[in-house]
This record gives C-alpha cells, sequence and structure tokens, in this order.
C-alpha cells in the first residue's frame, strides 16, 4: 500500500530527511546516553545555535525546552504573571491559554472574536495592569493568523508588559523581532514535521526578571520547570530533569535542513502554496473559504467549508493516501483544515491542489 501523504495540523507530515536523521540518531545510540554528558550538550548546542540562525533569534533570549506547547501556556503564566494576564481569544487554542491563566488564579483579561475572525493591531484594548500580554500568531482551530507587523505594533503602544506569542501551529513561518517580543513558543509536531513530545519555549532576560522577582516573593513559578531553573541549565547546555534527548537531537538536524534551503525560500514557498491552496478552495463548488478576511488567513492552516459531509469527503481523499485534518470540535460535520508545512514536497502539494480541483458533487 502506498504511503498515505498527510497534511494534517499536528501531528503532520514527517519532515522528509526525518528518517535518515531517525538512523543516525539510532547509529550514535542517542537513547543511551546521560543528559549530563558533553554528547548531551553538544546536541542541545547545536540544536540551539540551528534555530537561532534559522528564526533570528538573538542573544538575549534563551532556548528551552518542555514537554509540550501546553506546557508553556502554564510556565509563561506562572513565571511572566503574578496577578494578571491579557489574552486575545478567536478560537479552542487562545481560549485553552486563557483558560489556564483563570485555573491558575489570575485575573485574566480577554478580548474575544468569533471564531474564524482574527485581529488587526488597532481596535485591542489592554489594560495598563496587565503584566503578560498574550498572543497566539495562528489559532488553528479556526485558520486564523495575527499579522506579525500588528504583534509588533500592538508591542510597541505597550511597552512596559511582557509579551508572548504562541506560534505553536505556524513556526518557522512568522517573521518575529525578538527585540520586541519577550517570548514565543512551539512544538515540534506541526511545522517542524517531527514526533511530538517536545515543546520549544524561546524568552528573554525581561522576562526572567520577573520570575526572579515572582519566585523572591515566594511565588510558585515551578519546580523543575521553573524559569529561573531552565534558564540556569541552559546556560551550560543542560536542562533540569532527564529531557527528550532524541526529539532535541532531531529538531537540531531538521533546522539545520531548513537553514540549508534558508528560511526566506521557506517563506517564501508557504506564502506561494497558501495562495495556491485558497484558490483552488475557493474555486470549487464543493468547497468554500471559512476565514472571510484574507488578511486574518492562515498560510499554514487551511479551513475550508464543505458543501456536503465533510468526513465522507475526508474518508474518500484517505483511501486515496491523502490525509487532511477534521474541522475543529463542532465544526467536524462541514469543515476540513489543511495544513501547509515545509515537510511536505511540492509533488505532494500538486496532488493535494488535483484532489481538490477532482471534487464533484457527490462529494
Ligand atoms: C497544537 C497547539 C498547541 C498545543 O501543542 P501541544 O504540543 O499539543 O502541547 C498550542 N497552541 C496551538 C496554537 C496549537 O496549534
Amino acid at each position: 500500500m502506498a504511503n498515505k501523504v498527510f497534511f494534517t495540523p499536528g501531528p503532520a507530515q514527517l519532515y522528509p530527511t526525518f528518517e535518515q536523521h531517525l538512523q543516525s540518531a539510532v547509529r550514535e545510540q542517542i537513547g543511551s546516553i546521560s543528559h549530563r554528558s558533553r554528547q548531551f550538550r553538544s546536541i542541545y548546542g547545536h540544536t540551539d545555535e540551528q534555530l537561532r540562525a534559522l528564526l533570528g533569534i538573538p542573544a538575549s533570549h534563551a532556548i528551552l525546552f518542555t514537554g509540550s506547547a501546553t506546557e508553556v501556556w502554564e510556565r509563561a503564566l506562572q513565571n511572566g504573571s503574578e496577578k494578571e494576564s491579557f489574552h486575545l481569544v478567536n478560537g479552542s487554542f487562545s481560549k485553552r491559554f486563557y483558560e489556564f491563566a483563570t485555573e491558575l488564579g489570575r485575573t485574566a483579561h480577554k478580548q474575544e472574536v468569533p471564531f474564524g475572525a482574527g485581529f488587526d493591531g488597532s481596535g485591542v484594548q489592554i489594560p495598563a495592569s496587565a503584566e503578560l500580554v498574550c498572543l497566539t500568531h495562528n489559532e488553528t482551530s479556526g485558520g486564523v493568523s495575527m499579522q506579525v507587523a500588528d504583534m509588533h505594533s500592538l508591542r510597541k503602544k505597550h511597552p512596559e508588559a511582557l509579551f508572548v506569542v504562541d506560534m505553536v501551529s505556524s513556526a518557522p513561518y512568522p517573521d518575529l523581532d525578538y527585540s520586541l517580543i519577550d517570548s514565543a513558543f512551539f512544538s515540534v509536531q506541526k511545522g517542524f514535521g517531527l514526533p511530538a513530545g517536545l515543546g520549544v519555549w524561546i524568552v528573554n532576560e525581561k522576562f526572567l526578571r520577573k520570575a526572579e522577582e515572582l519566585k523572591a516573593k515566594g511565588r510558585y513559578t515551578g519546580t523543575h520547570h521553573s524559569l529561573p531553573t531552565l534558564w540556569k541549565n541552559a546556560k551550560s547546555f543542560e536542562t533540569p530533569a532527564t529531557p527528550n534527548v532524541l526529539g532535541i537531537y532531531l529538531l537540531g538536524q531538521v533546522a539545520a535542513d531548513m537553514n540549508r534551503t534558508g528560511i526566506s525560500a521557506i517563506r517564501r514557498q508557504t506564502d506561494e502554496r497558501a495562495e495556491r491552496i485558497y484558490r483552488a478552495v475557493s474555486e470549487s463548488d464543493q468547497l468554500e473559504v471559512f476565514v472571510k478576511n484574507p488578511a486574518h488567513r492562515s498560510a499554514t492552516v487551511i479551513v475550508a467549508g464543505t458543501r456536503g459531509s465533510a468526513p465522507a469527503l475526508m474518508e474518500r481523499w484517505k483511501a486515496q493516501n491523502t490525509v487532511v485534518g477534521s474541522g475543529y470540535g463542532s465544526h467536524k460535520e462541514k469543515q476540513i483544515r489543511i495544513a501547509n508545512f515545509p515537510a511536505n514536497t511540492d509533488e505532494q502539494i500538486e496532488g493535494l491542489l488535483t484532489a481538490i480541483g477532482q471534487l464533484q458533487g457527490s462529494d
């Protein structure tokens, strides 16, 4: 049976070089090395170096590893806010981030727009008392992105607060200016095309100072994964607990591959492919583009409404080895989500476009 091709928004299609890197990892016996060894420090150092080059991360920011991006929601709130946070909410993931703040006892402010709608920099009102501003670059449930320029201009209007950006389902695509963004994070099973089980937390010294202040006041910032502890370990490319060494190794290898392609080429390719997918969806009489405002349409997760049953369409495509994501939550019956991540080859994208073009009335 032919291999399936995944256009799912995570876990997603694996990066084309994944298998080769996995074999090297087995050959180098990475699963058995100590995380206090020189070999591990050099793996962490390599991944750190490649991610800095890829994403333009300056020395003011550390690159830390957690269990997942979901964990970073909690750690960012614990270490970056004592009392108040602010959230832009437009779907399930940004909503969950907001709910975490409430569960952690913060006074969480939110500005919310309906599912499928987005935010511009203007019109966002952030209370001056908010210590931490939580933005979701790409809301995976509804396929809505916030423009990077809008996040930057919002930040400039609020220089005091810490800004944290969830870029889980868009990294490495967004070109963030880390002189403005205090923290950003992602997990590896989306745009990096790797198996799940690793969160990556990029965070600056200003954030660290806030965490140290909270810790000094006796506030809970986490045990092993409190920011000061993660930071201290990262200084010597170590981790507080035994980490996902294989995941960290594979991420460094894939980031190096991406650097060989070049981040601007990857971003350009993402834009070009997104444009073609949106065009194919809008030209199909069986599908329609869900996000109405073109400025808010995600380049990496394309949501399409289906005229007929979405699960039936997904089943037919699956039989042809094309796997797309289901609509989120209550949208399962009438929406599909198509991931546009760098791991897919040109040939696979052509196959997807053909499948969309061939949809018939019975679909
Ligand atoms: C997938 C996702 C998460 C959660 O990532 P995990 O790796 O499952 O913890 C958080 N935010 C967004 C926007 C996501 O798409």
